[in-house]
């Protein structure tokens, strides 16, 4: 799918030609203080694959040694979660316009969501154990 997003004030854009239709929801303790909540994330990208406009306007936080997460200066909404070894960024799905096809397929920090809701969707649940293992294989 083709999206195109904003931050609030729209001070940031950004326009991805060609993104998976997957949102994939992060809960680690990280996410839910960057995001206010659960982070419902798009596929990652590399900046080739994505145009933004109004990167000085972008603050970057270092969250880890590995991450860095991008706000607007201007009107603080959270921009994405940048994964520093292999240069992928991922957006929040609230960003962007015209996203209504996308599907939700998976959860990742699952033991780290609070427990007053839950997702109905199928999806694929992992606890942070879990994920990092499969990150883990997956590199090798
Ligand atoms: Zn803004
Ligand atoms: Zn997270």
């Amino acid at each position: 799918m083709k999206v195109k997003g904003s931050c609030l004030c729209g001070a940031v854009k950004i326009n991805i030609p060609q993104i998976a239709e997957e949102i994939t929801v992060c809960h680690c303790h990280m996410c839910q203080k960057f995001f206010g909540g659960p982070f419902l994330s798009l596929a990652g990208v590399l900046p080739k694959d994505f145009s933004l406009r109004g990167e000085e306007q972008i603050q970057r936080f270092m969250s880890s040694e590995w991450a860095e997460r991008g706000s607007c200066k201007t009107c603080g909404s959270s921009l994405f979660y940048h994964s520093l070894a292999d240069d992928e960024y991922y957006f929040p799905a609230g960003l962007f316009d015209e996203i209504d096809q996308a599907k939700l397929v998976g959860e990742i920090f699952y033991d780290q969501k609070p427990a007053f809701f839950h997702y109905q969707e199928a999806t694929e649940k992992l606890t942070e154990e879990a994920f990092l293992q499969k990150l883990f294989n997956d590199s090798e």
